[in-house]
């Protein structure tokens, strides 16, 4: 997508204003949290400041919230990837607003926060609309996102902008990561046969840990297998037969496939030997006939005249914690490039539009 140079807006001014915040520590990200909540309490929302584990988070809503009504959240988190000096000095070049964070999702969190004081201005609104601002979507979503839905701040739909171009992300892979340790006998490597290499063992394990169908399968979003082999210990000197080998394996599953039921499946097809579960994580997996969803699809493509399709992420964000509640969660965010690298950036002219899209949504 090719946008035009256009004169700074109010959505990238309060982008740059987060960026030179360099939410990066704890200290850094609660100082950008201390901005925002006075920024949109300036603006008029009724915020809620709750700290966990020495981290702040935001929750803020609408003075005119009507309880009764479908509850809306947009969702931002506020921490981004370290990077160097450079990159925390916001600049425009050609239509475009570079700096860490820009994408990923800085921008979408200023638009958001100015959508929520657009609102203020708004009666009769069809929704309930909450924003929350997390501090730790980079470092797994745990104490942020995790956090408040634990304690009850769910609703009936979540946009998270992530960057994604304008395509709705509704389904996400669910992760599970295992450790496999696998044991033999030492003996003298001149004897080999008085042993039993562990070595050997563990290679023959994950063969067949790999050879599982249910490790081939893909779907309309996931045209690719994600089964990584990370991380291998074994042996510690040349002339011994190892006595003992373990490897960690990174499995992403399809949408639909349990992550408790393919765990099952490794320890039944290689019993005997320790399997310790490190991590899980569900998948999501939003139905494309949800009516909000449509609606967003359907707005979006007006504001934008584009072709906005519906996608998978093969990576995980904090959507997957509404997912486990229930709660329909998608990942949207506007058009840019290099998040997590050093020439990182956002459309300025896509920051307007995507404002346009949540306020359209939101009032239509
Ligand atoms: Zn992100």
């Amino acid at each position: 997508m090719k946008y035009p140079e256009t004169k700074e807006s109010v959505e990238v001014e309060l982008t740059k204003t987060l960026i030179s915040y360099r939410p990066v520590t704890s200290t850094e990200i609660n100082s950008c949290m201390d901005y925002c909540s006075k920024w949109l309490q300036e603006h008029g929302l009724v915020v809620e400041v709750l700290e966990n584990k020495g981290l702040k988070i935001i929750v803020a809503n609408l003075p005119n919230n009507c309880k009764d009504l479908p509850k809306v959240i947009l969702n931002g988190h506020i921490d981004v990837v370290p990077g160097g000096e450079n990159v925390f000095k916001p600049k425009i070049e050609n239509g475009k607003l570079f700096g860490r964070g820009s994408y990923d999702m800085l921008g979408a969190v200023a638009t958001m926060m100015i959508v929520m004081s657009d609102l203020t201005k708004k009666d009769s609104l069809k929704y309930n609309v909450s924003l929350v601002l997390v501090p730790d979507e980079e470092k797994g979503g745990q104490d942020g996102t995790k956090f408040l839905v634990d304690n009850g701040y769910l609703g009936d739909f979540v946009i998270c902008g992530e960057p994604t171009n304008y395509d709705i992300s509704i389904q996400s892979k669910g992760v599970l990561q295992v450790e496999i340790t696998v044991k033999g006998k030492s003996a003298h490597a001149s004897r080999p046969w008085l042993g039993e290499n562990a070595i050997e063992k563990a290679m023959d394990t994950y063969k067949k840990i790999k050879s599982l169908k249910c490790f081939e399968e893909t779907n309309a979003f996931f045209s690719e297998k994600s089964f990584n082999l990370s991380t291998i210990n074994g042996g510690s000197v040349i002339n011994q037969v190892p006595d003992e080998c373990s490897f960690e394996l990174d499995i992403r599953l399809l949408p639909d496939q349990s992550v408790e039921e393919i765990f099952n499946l490794i320890k039944s097809e290689v019993p005997n030997i320790k399997i310790s579960l490190l991590r899980r994580g569900e998948p999501v997996m939003v139905d494309e006939n949800n009516i909000f969803l449509n609606r967003l699809k359907t707005i979006a493509n007006k504001v934008t005249k584009g072709d906005i399709r519906f996608i998978g992420q093969y990576g995980t964000a904090d959507t997957r914690f509404y997912s486990e509640y229930g709660v329909a969660a998608v990942e949207f965010g506007p058009v840019g490039a290099g998040h997590h690298g050093p020439d990182e950036f956002v459309y300025v002219q896509s920051l307007n539009d995507y404002r346009k899209i949540l306020n359209e949504f939101i009032l239509n």
